[in-house]
């Protein structure tokens, strides 16, 4: 990745705790094109929900990688758990809290909360 993500952000829609098992994913915006991938492309798989955006995951391990309709989107997400090496962005807000699960609570971090998109 040449950029590193300036925000990052909680996901709670639909989707994202199908992909995570959570209730969350946590989601970095790049620039698409901002992305190489070095090796292991083969093994790329993408899932487009029903009125989503495409979301790539590995074949080999199921990590979930990127979302937002990468690579042909201008801008995706990243998942924060897809970068291994250190990066200083923090979560700055939670976005399709409309989604919570009944089993789920928001923490009293004082991050923005957005119904859907923040935009
Ligand atoms: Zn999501």
């Amino acid at each position: 990745m040449s950029e590193a993500p300036e925000t990052l952000r909680y996901c709670h829609c639909e989707s994202c705790k199908k992909l995570s098992g959570g209730a969350a994913t946590v989601n970095g915006r790049v620039p698409s094109k901002a992305i190489r991938i070095l090796e292991g492309e083969e093994l790329l798989q993408t899932f487009e929900p029903p009125g989503g955006s495409g979301k790539t995951f590995c074949l080999a391990c199921g990590s979930n990688l990127f979302g937002g309709g990468w690579p042909e989107s201008e801008t995706c997400s990243v998942r924060a758990t897809a970068i291994d090496d250190p990066f200083d962005a923090r979560p700055s807000a939670h976005i399709f809290v409309r989604s919570l699960a009944a089993w789920e609570t928001l923490p009293d971090d004082g991050l923005e909360r957005f119904e859907t998109t923040s935009g």
